[in-house]
């Protein structure tokens, strides 16, 4: 009987797989290659699919047969965790009734349109109606799961689960703390020209950079992934074995496409790196948000933007653009990649300011969900908080409050997990660094030695163990903020010459 279960729920786990990697890959596709004009064809079939997903997640008989193996006392405990995660993820959608569950996704799909229209224009007040209605019909959408938790809190832990507001307070306080005055100090220190890298880089030679050395450095392995130019960079794991990452070339800035590829290439990793035993389960994939930014930008900004990363592979940049960079040593290209300097635009912003961009939306999104903000005018709360936390002020909404997607598709409690990637890498690195010589390894072009390391310990347990297991098991200790504030206050200091 239990055995029958078992066989019952593994096939049931394959069956929504199949349909996510097709969904995936049109998914994909429609971002890269595929002609713009087949889409409202495609989304209509695309629908389709996604509806048939729908019913298979939500179909009563495996609810029940969810229900009778975790009754069963006998099931190993990695069963029962795989059933659990999906009991809870399926849970969600089941309390919300279909018609409303529908409206929500139109009211999605509209708002997003009008987002799009509105940030064109730079014009907030097209977007203020619809926004109100998002947040409100968010609001109607979790009343249905009863929790009893607050609302933020459980849309918290919907993107990184086990993350309150408690816990993210006390991250965010240490970051306010720790960087605003640091940031204040930078502003204020002789500034560093970084002014050669927005000379013209052809983007053909680009390309042979990115082909011929940066891909090989990072053992980007065409035997199991695949990249794509897109809009907005981003990674799609298709299966096991089937990673596809993206970029995008800029003529006036020769860094953009290398460090998003660098980027790009962590996510990757983390998804192809998991244990072949978990092939085909619900383990096969990474636990969170968080911990998949972690893996993105340890290898972006904690290898990428490093001095022994680019004594490496600068020479080769040198060799492909020698007119733009033959005069420049390979220190002062290093400083320029990661100069630290107030911005409006949060997709453009630098490692040190980052994080203020991400406390500006967690402190929007908690006072809107416990009522301490409104959503009237929320555009002048948006720039009232950027003047204070960053001293800037955006000349229009498009770089300002309309800049970012994830409102309109009703994402609160998403962006949280970016700043914590970059907490939880740095707290990773700090551990990978008494094990092994980083620099040496970067230094040499043992890229895989490092990639080894994070495997071993983090990217082969997927969905195994939370964040919070595996942080502990991977540094011996709970996750601790100060950690990365100690790493940013130490790089900055040191290439300010802050006192
Ligand atoms: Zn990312």
């Amino acid at each position: 009987m239990k055995e029958e279960l078992l066989k019952e729920f593994d096939a049931w786990v394959m069956k929504m797989s199949a349909y996510r990697m097709a969904l995936s890959l049109i998914g994909v596709d429609k971002q890269t290659l595929a002609p713009k004009d087949g889409a409202p064809y495609r989304d209509e079939r695309s629908a389709f699919l996604a509806g048939e997903l729908f019913s298979v997640e939500t179909d009563p008989h495996m609810a029940e047969v969810r229900r009778e193996l975790l009754a069963d006392g006998t099931i190993s405990a990695e069963k029962r965790r795989e059933i659990e995660l999906l009991d809870k993820e399926i849970g969600h959608i089941l309390v919300v009734p279909k018609d409303v569950f529908v409206q929500y996704a139109q009211l999605q799909a509209h708002a997003y349109e009008v987002w799009h229209q509105a940030k064109d224009a730079g014009d907030y007040s097209l977007f203020e109606p619809v926004l109100k209605q998002v947040i409100e019909a968010s609001k109607k959408m979790y009343a249905y799961r009863n929790s009893g938790l607050p609302m933020y809190d459980q849309m918290l832990d919907d993107y990184e689960p086990g993350m309150t507001m408690e816990i993210y307070d006390r991250f965010f306080d240490r970051v306010r703390e720790r960087l605003v005055p640091l940031i204040r100090k930078v502003v204020e220190a002789e500034q560093i020209d970084d002014s050669f890298l927005k000379q013209p880089y052809p983007v053909g030679k680009q390309k042979e950079f990115m082909n011929r050395y940066l891909l090989p450095y990072l053992g980007f392995d065409a035997s199991w992934g695949y990249q794509n130019e897109t809009e907005h960079p981003f990674t799609d794991i298709i299966c096991e074995n089937d990673i596809r990452v993206t970029t995008k070339y800029l003529e006036n800035n020769v860094v953009s496409a290398i460090l998003s590829t660098v980027h790009e290439v962590g996510h990757g990793y983390y998804g192809h790196d998991v244990a072949p035993e978990y092939d085909g389960t619900v383990f096969n994939y990474g636990i969170s948000s968080g911990m998949h930014e972690s893996q993105s930008r340890l290898l972006e900004n904690y290898l990428g933007r490093t001095l022994p990363f680019w004594e490496e592979n600068y020479p080769k940049l040198q060799s492909v653009f020698p007119d733009q960079l033959g005069n420049v040593s390979v220190e002062e290209f290093v400083r320029a990649i990661n100069v630290g300097r107030p911005s409006l635009v949060r997709t453009e912003a630098d490692e040190l300011t980052y994080p203020l961009h991400i406390l500006i939306r967690y402190e929007i999104e908690k006072g809107l969900f416990n009522g301490t903000i409104t959503a009237e005018h929320l555009d002048e709360t948006w720039d009232a908080y950027y003047e204070k936390y960053l001293g800037v002020k955006a000349p229009d909404a498009r770089q300002g409050i309309l800049q970012d997607v994830h409102w309109s598709d009703g994402s609160f409690g998403y962006f949280p997990t970016y700043a914590l990637g970059s907490a939880f890498a740095a707290q990773f690195v700090w551990a990978m660094r008494r094990d092994i010589d980083v620099d040496e390894l970067l230094r040499t072009g043992r890229f895989a030695e490092i990639i080894g390391w994070l495997k071993e310990h983090i990217h082969r347990y997927g969905c195994r163990y939370s964040a919070d297991e595996i942080m502990r098991m991977a540094t011996g200790e709970p996750f601790d903020p100060d950690c990365y504030l100690d790493y940013l206050e130490e790089k900055y200091t040191a290439l300010y010459n802050l006192k």
